[in-house]
């Protein structure tokens, strides 16, 4: 099943059940305390406080998402892209927690033949937060087997911002995907072999005193009690291909196939070159998708992320002996898997390509000049017989040069030298507080990248939070 085959499926399904149909928001979220639009629910906060009515009492879509948070997972587990499609269902204080399982069981269980997505019930698993009886018995109500449904705690079946306001107990569907991929003992014990697919969340209550994310009062039942949802478009669809992971479907592959013609390379043979070519899939994808939304590299904020995403690349190409332009080749494969669910990478690519394609020359060019200063650097501490390289040379390569750590190590190490980490360290750290302090001085700007959160200040309702708090800066470094 395609990919945009399982997209309009979703829409459809929830169309026929009057919910109203609207296209993604863009991946700039409207926050200016967001850096990225990371979850479906980012553009109806207003809607789920209830601090502006809702249009409509229901909506589905599928919006565009990104997650830097995930970075270093891609490639590595089955199920991260920086880039993903969440799939999501809502109701503003219409309907409840019945509803939602019955739609999500209906949609996933009827047959492919019927319009549904035709997973066999053997293969899906339940969880709900320990004292969510009522999620529990509905479960059971529509026909999940009660061996497959799991209660857990509220570090991962309950949803707060971390600040007095809405919260509530959250339901996840996870797919089984066998036990070549680990043990036998549900979404509890493995998530590699257990994927989560969806995820229920049900707002239902007020707290205040809040404590810690888990740690607080709970005042009463809210009185508009909403559902919010949200399913990965392409961990279903990679479990409905039928091929090992995210980066293997459809809108995913023809670059990662491209990506390995153009390094020499058998998908398959080597676990490293595997796991490279799944990256640069990611972030190519990424990119397009990015400056498609009108972000363009630059050394902070938004186009700091896409510039990176963009050296990663280049990076991991050069990483399997690539160390010439591939943009060119990378994006059009990436292009036209995309081009189908949205047209614009199309019509906007000559705009879209100008920006990737010079910043894969700035960046050949980068290490290129960076390769001579650090060559210099290797043969001067031999010359004196040390064996690692300053962190000065390391400092100085990454901040002039934007030298990433990774690539002076590696390089040390082939020239058989260590290098002064901690003194690499210690000069981050000092360049990261100036940077603070200078932020601190932009007020207002993008302030706090952290990740979740912040959503927006409404009345006296602050959201801060969604499951993470991890700081972009902290992911990123
Ligand atoms: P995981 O535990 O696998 O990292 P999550 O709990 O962080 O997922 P949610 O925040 O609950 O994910 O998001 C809802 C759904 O979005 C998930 O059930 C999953 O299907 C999908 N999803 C989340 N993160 C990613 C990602 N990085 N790439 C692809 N799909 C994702
Ligand atoms: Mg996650
Ligand atoms: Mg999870
Ligand atoms: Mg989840």
């Amino acid at each position: 099943m395609l990919t945009s085959e399982i997209h309009r499926r979703f829409l459809d399904f929830f169309a026929q059940r009057d919910h109203t149909i609207v296209p993604s928001a863009s991946l700039i979220s409207d926050d200016p305390s967001l850096l990225f639009t990371i979850a479906g629910m980012v553009p109806w906060v207003p809607y789920l406080t209830g601090v502006v009515p809702a249009p409509y009492p229901r909506v589905a879509d599928v919006q565009k998402c990104i997650r830097t948070l995930d970075i270093e997972e891609v490639g590595k587990t089955p199920r991260h892209g920086t880039f993903f499609q969440m799939l999501g269902n809502w109701s503003f204080g219409d309907y409840f927690k019945a509803e939602a399982i019955r739609y999500a069981w209906d949609l996933l269980l009827t047959p492919e033949s019927a319009g549904g997505l035709g997973f066999d019930e053997k293969d899906l698993w339940f969880t709900v937060y320990e004292e969510d009886d009522e999620a529990y018995n509905e479960w059971l109500k529509v026909g999940a087997s009660p061996a497959r449904i799991q209660r857990l705690g509220k570090d991962t079946n309950y949803w707060s911002t971390g600040q007095p306001g809405p919260a509530g107990p959250c339901s996840e569907i996870f797919f089984d995907r066998g036990p070549a991929y680990g043990v036998d003992g549900g979404p509890a014990t493995d998530d590699d072999r257990y994927v989560e697919i969806w995820n229920l969340v049900f707002m239902q209550y007020l707290i205040k005193d809040v404590k810690s994310k888990y740690d607080f009062t709970v005042v009463g039942e809210l009185p508009q009690k909403n559902i919010d949802t949200g399913a990965g478009l392409e961990r279903i669809a990679f479990i409905k291909q039928g091929v090992g992971n995210f980066y293997e479907i459809d809108q995913v592959r023809p670059v990662l196939d491209r990506a390995a013609e153009i390094a020499g390379k058998r998908y398959g043979a080597n676990h490293e070159d595997d796991v490279r070519l799944r990256v640069v899939s990611d972030h190519v994808r990424s990119s397009l998708m990015l400056i498609g939304d009108g972000v363009t590299p630059s050394n902070d904020g938004r186009g700091y992320i896409l510039r990176r995403l963009l050296r990663r690349t280049v990076r991991a190409m050069r990483l399997m002996g690539v160390d010439t332009a591939v943009f060119p080749e990378l994006f059009t494969a990436s292009r036209d898997a995309m081009k189908g669910a949205y047209p614009e990478v199309e019509t906007d690519f000559a705009r879209i390509s100008h920006a990737a394609y010079a910043e894969e020359e700035t960046f050949l060019r980068t290490l290129a000049g960076g390769t001579t200063i650090l060559d210099t650097a290797v043969a001067d501490t031999k010359a004196a017989g040390k064996t690692q390289l300053s962190g000065d040379t390391a400092f100085l390569l990454h901040d002039t040069w934007g030298f990433p750590i990774d690539l002076t190590l590696e390089i040390a190490d082939e020239a058989g030298l260590k290098v002064d980490r901690a003194a690499f360290d210690t000069l981050m750290q000092e360049q990261r507080q100036r940077a603070k302090a200078d932020a601190k001085a932009k007020k207002g700007q993008i302030a706090d990248l952290t990740v979740y959160s912040q959503f927006r200040t409404l009345g006296e309702t602050v959201f801060t939070g969604y499951t993470d708090f991890t700081t972009e800066s902290e992911v990123l470094g």
